[in-house]
């Protein structure tokens, strides 16, 4: 006879989804065991830029960042530590007619589902951020925008999720998924660990790696993944107190208390999810450095220090996956969606709603409409 198994929910994948899923079905009153084959947060949601934005987040996505926004400027209640959170505008910026035209769209789009977000006259912008280039022809603003220091991220989360009860098992990674019965049990190539973890409820938190992480139930799923390198400058006086982008997009641009600028936007690197290991290319690294010094001139005169990439995930239509694994009674997936750090506490708060047996406070984003079913067509 089976021993009885102590959790009610494992999640597998400790990124900013399944760390903060597991978070809240802890404190919902579940015995839950969160398994990562590196440490917490140490891909995407320890690498990313930290920007904290409405600008780019789609239409659609902008309930649900609001409240992620929310959630980080209040992370020291239900977290336990800040993170770094700094609030501050965000602006983005049109030098062309074309971008101009591009600012008042979504400023509409996003406006109208809730984001605080107007256009304004260079002047206003200059008086916002008084480092701008003067060449731009309008700027879209949004008075709550801001920034984390991703990196503490996981510290963050490892603190509170020992205070809770969880079990957080680190450096395990899991090469496939069992069910028998009720239970699912996850296996592994430790033999001491393989086949170990059993609960009737799992969360797959993958982010780039729910492709592969849903095949151990037979989907296929296409999943984006976009190779973004980020550079950080030496310390520097204040040149800004904003967060910046352009509106044909390719930039993201703060400065840090400690002075140091933070310099992305999604300029593409080398990089292979499957075998790992990445690859910066300098020419890109040099078209975003000078992107950078365009739009705050005073950065013509920054040293980088650093840079480096990470992995972000995208869908085929650019909406979350949050919600149960069709035909399979007890799975969950949760994450690839574009600047899921900003939302990212709040997706994880609404699955829990969800795996705890509650009506999630919003919609989820069901798995189904993204499933593949070319193979059963080949078959
Ligand atoms: C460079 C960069 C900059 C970004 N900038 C921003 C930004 O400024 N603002 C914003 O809102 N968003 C930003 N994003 C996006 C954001 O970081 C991600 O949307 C978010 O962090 C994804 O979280 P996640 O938990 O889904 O994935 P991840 O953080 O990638 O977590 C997935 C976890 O699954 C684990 N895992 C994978 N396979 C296995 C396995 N077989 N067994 C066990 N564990 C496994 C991994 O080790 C990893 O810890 C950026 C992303 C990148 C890469």
């Amino acid at each position: 006879m089976t021993a009885p198994h102590p959790y009610d929910a494992m999640v597998v994948g400790a990124g900013v989804m399944g760390a903060s899923t597991a978070l809240h079905l802890v404190r919902g009153g579940m015995r839950v065991a969160l398994v990562d084959r590196g440490g917490i947060c140490r891909e995407a949601s320890g690498t990313n830029a930290g920007t904290l934005t409405m600008h780019m987040t789609r239409a659609a996505l902008i309930p649900y960042a609001l409240e992620g926004w929310r959630m980080w400027t209040q992370a020291r209640a239900w977290l336990g530590a800040d993170v770094g959170v700094t609030q501050a505008p965000g602006l983005t910026v049109a030098f062309t007619e074309a971008e101009e035209a591009l600012i008042h769209q979504r400023a509409a789009a996003r406006g109208g589902a809730g984001a605080p977000i107007k256009v304004i006259t260079p002047a206003e912008a200059r008086a916002i951020e008084p480092g701008l280039s003067p060449g731009i022809r309008a700027a879209a603003h949004c008075p709550i925008d801001g920034h984390v220091t991703a990196y503490l991220t996981g510290r963050g989360f490892a603190a509170a999720l020992r205070d809770a009860g969880c079990d957080v098992i680190e450096g395990l990674p899991v090469t496939g998924l069992d069910r028998d019965g009720a239970h699912y049990t996850l296996r592994c190539d430790d033999a001491a660990m393989d086949g170990a973890l059993r609960a009737p409820r799992v969360v797959l938190a993958g982010g780039v790696w729910l492709e592969p992480m849903l095949r151990w139930l037979g989907l296929e799923v296409p999943i984006k993944v976009l190779v973004n390198q980020l550079a950080v400058t030496e310390r520097m006086t204040p040149v800004m107190n904003s967060v910046l982008s352009v509106a044909s997009g390719l930039l993201s641009l703060k400065q840090f208390a400690n002075g140091s600028v933070l310099v992305g936007g999604g300029w593409q690197g080398r990089g292979d999810r499957d075998r790992g290991g990445f690859e910066l290319i300098p020419e890109a690294l040099i078209g975003n450095l000078r992107l950078a010094a365009h739009v705050i001139p005073a950065l013509r005169d920054a040293r980088v220090l650093r840079a480096w990439l990470g992995l972000e995930a995208e869908t085929a239509d650019a909406m979350p996956i949050i919600g149960p694994v069709p035909g399979h009674p007890g799975a969950f997936a949760i994450g690839s969606v574009h600047s899921g750090y900003t939302s990212g506490p709040y997706m994880g708060r609404l699955l829990a709603q969800a795996v705890l047996g509650q009506t999630p406070e919003r919609p989820l984003f069901p798995l189904e409409r993204l499933i593949s079913h070319d193979t059963d067509t080949a078959a």
